[in-house]
């Protein structure tokens, strides 16, 4: 007679355990879904964040944001994100009314360069009023922005916060690193030689961290184009300063820099990563060309072996 009962019983337990452990690997899969615009706020995102998040980015490797304009698709990943990240600053130009409206009517939305004091933001007079967006060329202030990544993921997951804030210092820590290689790498170019001629103004921070002289034939952002007076004062300019070599920017279209390289008969010194970073898994020199570290020691290798 208990032979019945016992065997239901066993088989209700079997069941109930594989019950369990599905409710339970459902649960370690379930990612909080993160939204970002550009690809260097991604790759830092993913790296504060690690397994409890599942990043979309909405602008790709050679993207330029401040003319990008979201699609239908773009903004139905922005509905459904349980956490957004944009870099602000109007660095992603067109977006702005969209952030606005998810910003009322979603709980978790952040613009990561509100982590950096006002004091340190650059102004520079031909960004007409704004602040300049471009603040991850100086590493020290990009630092910062993990600690809004931090706070937003911790606000919307309360119980992974040990584990944001513990790797955003990681995080902080390695960009201290790569601050210090990038000082280290400046200075075989004497101080008359670093001047840095490029077609977009987005090395103003770049420059004041790593003490260039930095020369930008566009404003703001890459919506104007460069007038002719402009060109011919940079041509001047490149004589003048017996420029050893200009850039391009993988954003941004090439033409204006290759006028003036002709015109100015000065050499191209290599393309800079400017607003987006290179493809993942794209290696150099051993560094991932989609990686924030390998973005930055691009730039720097390809300045310092262009002018030196
Ligand atoms: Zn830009």
């Amino acid at each position: 007679m208990a032979v019945i009962p016992h065997r239901i019983s066993e088989i209700a337990l079997k069941t109930l355990s594989v019950l369990l452990l599905a409710v339970c690997a459902e649960a370690a899969e379930k990612k909080i879904k993160v939204t970002t615009t550009v690809t260097m706020l991604s790759d830092l995102v993913k790296n504060v964040g690690g397994d409890r998040v599942e990043v979309l980015g909405l602008m790709g490797p050679g993207v330029d944001p401040h003319l990008y304009k979201a699609t239908a698709a773009d903004v139905s990943k922005l509905q459904n994100a349980d956490v957004i990240f944009y870099a602000g600053l109007l660095l992603e130009g067109k977006m702005q009314d969209l952030f606005a409206q998810m910003a009322r009517k979603k709980k978790f939305v952040y613009p990561v360069t509100e982590a950096i004091p006002i004091e340190s933001l650059l102004e520079p007079p031909q960004f007409a009023g704004h602040y300049d967006p471009h603040v991850w060329f100086d590493i020290t202030l990009w630092a910062k922005c993990a600690n809004t990544v931090a706070t937003g993921l911790s606000e919307f997951d309360p119980s992974g916060t040990p584990q944001y804030q513990k790797r955003a210092k990681e995080v902080q820590f390695r960009m201290e690193e790569l601050h210090r290689w990038a000082q280290q790498r400046v200075k075989e170019l004497a101080k008359e030689k670093r001047i840095l001629v490029t077609s977009h103004d987005a090395f103003n921070y770049f420059g004041r961290a790593y003490d260039f002289q930095v020369v930008g034939l566009q404003g703001i952002s890459t919506v104007t184009e460069a007038g002719l007076a402009d060109m011919t004062k940079m041509v001047d300019f490149v004589k003048k300063h017996k420029v050893k070599a200009i850039f391009v920017e993988t954003s941004v279209p090439h033409n204006t820099i290759e006028r003036i390289s002709k015109d100015a008969g000065v050499k191209i010194g290599g393309e800079l990563f400017s607003d987006a970073m290179g493809t993942p898994g794209q290696m150099e020199r051993g560094y991932d060309l989609g990686t924030y570290e390998g973005m930055i020691k691009h730039n720097v290798n390809t300045i310092v072996d262009a002018l030196k």
